[in-house]
This record gives C-alpha cells, structure tokens and sequence, in this order.
C-alpha cells in the first residue's frame, strides 16, 4: 500500500484544527510530502510531525485541506463516507417537522465538507462543491441510494465556488429515474412546486422553513409584502395563513410565474395577488412614492456579499433595503428582514438595520431574532455556517 501524503502545518498554525475547524488554507502549510491529487485522503501534521487528522486535498483552492477527521487512525473509505451520511439522516428524520422537502446533508456541518443533499418528495439533488467530495461522488451516490428510499439522485454543482477548486460544471441525473419539470412538495401545509433542474440553488431556499411559519402567525387579514419572493414561498405561506393580500416583487419572471402556479396550486385567490417583476431597489421607492403601507414586509435579498472586497458595498444595499421598507411598514406593522450574506455577522446586520430605521424615521422595537432551520445546522467549530440571520421589528404604533 503506498502511503498517505502529508501536509505538515507551519509553526503554531495548528491551533484552528485543533478548536476542529475544518478548514485549513494554504498560507498555513509548511510542506506536502508525496504529491496528492485533487480530492485524496492527506494526513495532516503539525510542525513538529505529530498527527492531527486526515483530510481531502485541493491543490487549487486557497482552503487547500477539508478535515474529514481529526482521529488521523479513522480510516477514509466508502464506509467512513456512508456513515456520516447516515449520521445526518438520522438526526433529520428525529428532528424535523412534517415536510417531504428538507436539507438531508448540510456539508462542513454534517461532517461532509462540500456535500449539500436535498431532498424534494421522492427525488434528491445534490450539490458537490469541493474536490473531497468529487472524488467520492460515486460512494455517495450509490450510500444515499441504499440509505433513503427515492425515486431518482439528481446533480446541480453547477455553483461558482467549483471554480476554486479547479472543478467543472455537472448538472444531471446521476440514479434513478429523471426528475419532472416540476416536483411537488409540501411544507407548512403549503404546497410548492420546485424546479430541481434550473431552479435557484438546489430548487427551492429549504432554509426559511421555519421563518416562513412565523409570517403565518401574523398574517390573518394582512396586507403583505413580500419582497425578494421567489417563487412565493413567504407570500403563499401569509395567503394560506389569511392574507388580505399579497404584493410580491422579485426581478426574476420564470420565479414569478412559478409562484403564480404555486398560488393555483394551493386554491389561493389570484386576485389577492399582485406581482411586480423589476430591480426591488426601484420598486420599494416606487411603492414608497405611492405611499401604500403593508401590516407586513418581508426582505429576503440574494447574497450581496460574497467576499470581503464586497461588503461595504454589501452594507449600502441592506441599508437601502431596510431604509424603504421600513417606510413602507404601517403603524404597528412588522418588517421581517434577513440576510444570509455569511460576511455579515449578527452585530453588523442589527446595526444596519437600526441605522435604516433611524433614516426612514421610524421607531422599532426587536420582537424576534431569526435564523436558519434545524435541517441547516451549524457546527459549533465552524461558525461560518451561520449565514443566515433575521430580525423581526416592530414599528411604533405612533410616530415619534
Ligand atoms: N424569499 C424567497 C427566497 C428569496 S431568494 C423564498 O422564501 O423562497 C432571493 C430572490 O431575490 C431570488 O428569487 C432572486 O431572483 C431575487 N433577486 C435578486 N436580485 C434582485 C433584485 N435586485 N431585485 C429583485 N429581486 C432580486
């Protein structure tokens, strides 16, 4: 058997994997010993050669090592791999409210560093973004196969971050049969069809679960807006709970028309519906103009943040968001706003959100602090899981 490569830390660079961080950067090797290929098993050692664990190697990402294990005896083999994937299967299927669409598999957090699995009634769709994972792709596939009873595996790497490391678009069925054009699910007694094969990110965002319950609660007689809307999910779920009525806004027409299909589905009122497809940043000042007023809006934006370099420019558009929104918020009414930029942490986001505030001369008080549901967890060593985060405010009933 030839042996396994080693990386070998730089002096005092070992004191993230020891808190069991997964990741581990290029500027921190000293050396690799052997020359390992993308994806393969490397040992990892501290300066002084004594081991701290095994991981898969990138040779082109700036993280160059993902920790699989940091029991460097723990062997990496297809049966390491089935039983992480079980692990998670478990821990969703004793957690999970009743819903047939859920994350099975929440990469560095699940143990399986680049791997996200979700689950769409009787189809799955995974996602492999390291070269770890690409290159037990097979394994997986055929774990997942014998692990949950489904009626196809469909792939979607098709995300930005494979560039990094050095890997090619796959989109495609990989098992089973192939996926309808639309797959129906369910999930807080809504019904929602999903776009598996050109959907945004795997079909649908799984992580709002729980925070699009929470809209519910408040939505009997509501009069709604739902900015960022997708394919309704916030939107269908404040019709379905009472809604008066609901406004959507995204810039994307086939999510608009797909939301359409998912209020016809549900036996909602069209006329309680009215989308705007156009850049929010101009809509929300146009409804501003308009001076129409909502119980509650929602503000669920896209990444604006995925690098350092961007995130003061990041910071200026939640700002803008929040600031239009919360103008359109009436007395008393309720503004959900997210961000699931990973860049922006929790202090940064309340501070932006209070400045909005303050510029759109409202009074608010926090009544609910929002995050990501339990099929997403986050490991406590890797707090760059966290990414997305919610405050629910409340304006004054008066303006002071
Ligand atoms: N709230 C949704 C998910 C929103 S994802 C749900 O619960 O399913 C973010 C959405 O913002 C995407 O649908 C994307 O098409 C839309 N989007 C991105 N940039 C936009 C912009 N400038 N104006 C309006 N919509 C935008």
């Amino acid at each position: 058997m030839t042996a396994i490569p080693r990386i070998t830390l730089k002096p005092g660079r070992d004191k993230s994997v020891r808190r069991r961080h997964p990741w581990i950067f290029s500027g921190a090797i000293a050396d690799v010993s052997g020359h390992p290929e993308s994806g393969e098993t490397v040992h990892v050692c501290e300066h002084n050669g004594s081991l701290l664990g095994s991981g898969a190697y990138s040779p082109s990402s700036q993280i160059r090592v993902r920790m699989w294990s940091f029991d460097a005896k723990e062997k990496i083999d297809g049966d390491f791999i089935a039983g992480r994937l079980r692990d998670a299967i478990h821990m969703r299927q004793s957690l999970m409210p009743d819903t047939n669409a859920f994350r099975l598999v929440n990469a560095e957090s699940d143990g399986l560093p680049g791997l996200v699995i979700d689950r769409y009634a009787d189809f799955l769709v995974c996602q492999f973004t390291a070269a770890g994972v690409e290159r037990w792709k097979n394994d997986i596939v055929s774990a997942l196969a014998e692990l949950v009873q489904c009626k196809g595996i469909y792939e979607r790497s098709d995300v930005s971050d494979r560039d990094k490391e050095g890997l090619q678009t796959a989109v495609g069925s990989v098992k089973g049969l192939e996926p309808a054009d639309l797959v129906e699910t369910i999930e807080n007694s809504c019904r929602f069809l999903v776009d598996i094969r050109k959907g945004q990110k795997t079909g649908f965002y799984l992580d709002q679960r729980d925070n699009r319950a929470c809209v519910a609660q408040y939505s009997n007689n509501a009069h709604v807006l739902n900015c960022f809307s997708y394919t309704g999910g916030f939107g269908i779920t404040a019709l379905k709970a009472g809604a008066s009525r609901v406004v959507n806004i995204d810039a994307s027409s086939d999510a608009l028309d797909l939301l359409n299909k998912n209020v016809k589905l549900n036996g909602l009122d069209s006329a309680k519906v009215a989308n705007v497809q156009g850049n929010a940043f101009d809509v929300l000042r146009d409804l501003g103009r308009k001076k129409e007023l909502f119980d509650i809006v929602v503000l669920d934006p896209p990444k604006f943040a995925s690098s350092k370099d961007q995130l003061y420019a990041a910071c200026r558009g939640y700002k803008d968001i929040n600031m239009q929104g919360f103008k359109l918020v009436k007395p008393g009414g309720l503004l959900f706003t997210f961000s699931c930029s990973g860049m922006l942490d929790q202090a940064l986001f309340g501070k932006i959100v209070a400045d909005a505030a303050l510029d759109a001369g409202k009074q608010a008080q926090i009544i609910g602090r929002l995050g990501q549901a339990v099929d997403h967890p986050v490991l406590l060593s890797f707090p760059e899981g966290n990414y997305l985060k919610g405050l629910l405010c409340r304006c004054d009933a008066k303006s002071r």
